[in-house]
């Protein structure tokens, strides 16, 4: 018979899947938390999308590696092809890491929130420890307090730029996070968002730190969110550990396809055109907010988002979401209450944004 089961059956089902699991709360995506919008400003996307062509038959399986992709991007990132991984996003470069080197119930990850959702989330998922260490009142590291708790860390995430908040790491200080680590854990750098500045990129420092491990993606500046690939740069010998926990074919073909397209010459010239528009519309956007007094503070961003404290986010958040005009709530976030993030989108949307907050 289909379609039996009571609640009785239903409860117990929920109880055979792992602890960590039925105590889990997934990530709440953009996506997830849906919204009826025409002015979607917050997941940090492009609002755009670059044409993209897909060359190959689909009757074979993929290459577990494409070798144009990572040809391309180890061209474009200034690395050899050794070092250089892809991967279905840059959140799976994210599970790859704990996979290779966090043993459950022994190992723990360090990161510092407020930052990105998925270090939690992924670890959680795997059930190994969270160890956070809050940011300062500057959202900077707390060196101090980073060195007293890394007993048992395995791998530390520095999300930079971090998101949601949009500053930069201090250098320094991460020089310092990977002397302290220095043959004990693995420090994984986020560069999601460091086409936004990449004279900021820590690629050079791969020579002198083996430990370091660099997170991209194709998401944010080559706005291509939806196509689901990013990368992971580190030694050969990280790369080749890593290669042993990934799915044999991460990336479909025609995904495949398109990155390799997106990373050619002309790929490259357009995201950095993209790049140089969302400054332009950032910058717009910030010196209209500012002028408000509902606005406490916008924060310095070296991405395609900002963060905004008001004096109360509540009626801002609700009023854009009634009039379609979709960004995110970050006030559930440790030291952002009253915070709201709002990504770039085209000069027309921004526009759009500031004429809505200004009639409520
Ligand atoms: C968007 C984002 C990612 C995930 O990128 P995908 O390649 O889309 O999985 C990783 N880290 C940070 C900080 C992000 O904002």
């Amino acid at each position: 018979m289909q379609n039996s089961g009571n609640s009785e059956s239903l409860t117990l089902i929920k109880n055979l899947a792992r602890e960590n699991i039925q105590k889990l709360t997934p990530y709440m995506s953009a996506r997830r938390l849906g919204g009826n919008g025409d002015v979607w400003l917050n997941a940090n996307e492009y609002p755009t999308s670059p044409t993209l062509t897909v060359v190959s038959d689909l009757n074979r399986y993929p290459e577990c590696q494409p070798k144009a992709v990572i040809d391309r991007y180890a061209a474009y990132a200034g690395v050899s092809n050794t070092q250089v991984l892809v991967s279905r996003g840059a959140d799976e470069s994210i599970e790859l890491l704990l996979r290779a080197f966090c043993e459950p119930g022994k190992d723990k990850v360090l990161f510092c929130p407020p930052t990105y959702g998925m270090y939690s989330v992924s670890a959680e998922t795997f059930g190994i420890e969270c160890q956070t260490v809050t940011a300062k009142t500057d959202w900077q590291l707390d060196l101090t307090s980073i060195e007293a708790n890394l007993e048992g860390v395995k791998l530390v995430y520095i999300c930079c730029p971090n998101n949601p908040t949009g500053n930069l790491v201090n250098t320094e200080d991460i020089k310092t996070v990977l002397e302290m680590t220095k043959g004990k854990a693995i420090v994984a750098i986020d560069e999601a968002y460091i086409e936004f500045c990449i004279e900021h990129n820590k690629t050079s420092w791969l020579k002198s730190y083996p430990h370091l491990v660099i997170l991209r993606t194709l998401s944010k500046a080559f706005a291509l969110a939806g196509l689901r690939c990013g990368f992971t740069i580190a030694s050969p010998e990280i790369i080749e550990l890593l290669l042993k926990v990934i799915a044999p074919y991460p990336l479909a073909v025609p995904v495949a396809d398109m990155a390799a397209e997106a990373l050619l010459p002309e790929g490259i010239a357009q995201m950095q055109a993209r790049v140089l528009s969302v400054r332009e519309n950032r910058s717009w956007l910030v010196d209209q907010l500012k002028q408000d007094d509902r606005v406490v503070e916008v924060y310095p961003s070296e991405t395609n988002y900002i963060l905004v404290r008001f004096k109360d986010a509540k009626p801002v958040f609700k009023g854009l979401w009634d009039a379609g005009v979709i960004i995110r709530d970050q006030s559930k976030q440790i030291g952002l209450d009253n915070c709201l993030r709002i990504t770039i989108g085209t000069k027309a949307e921004c526009e759009r944004l500031i004429e809505v907050f200004k009639g409520l």
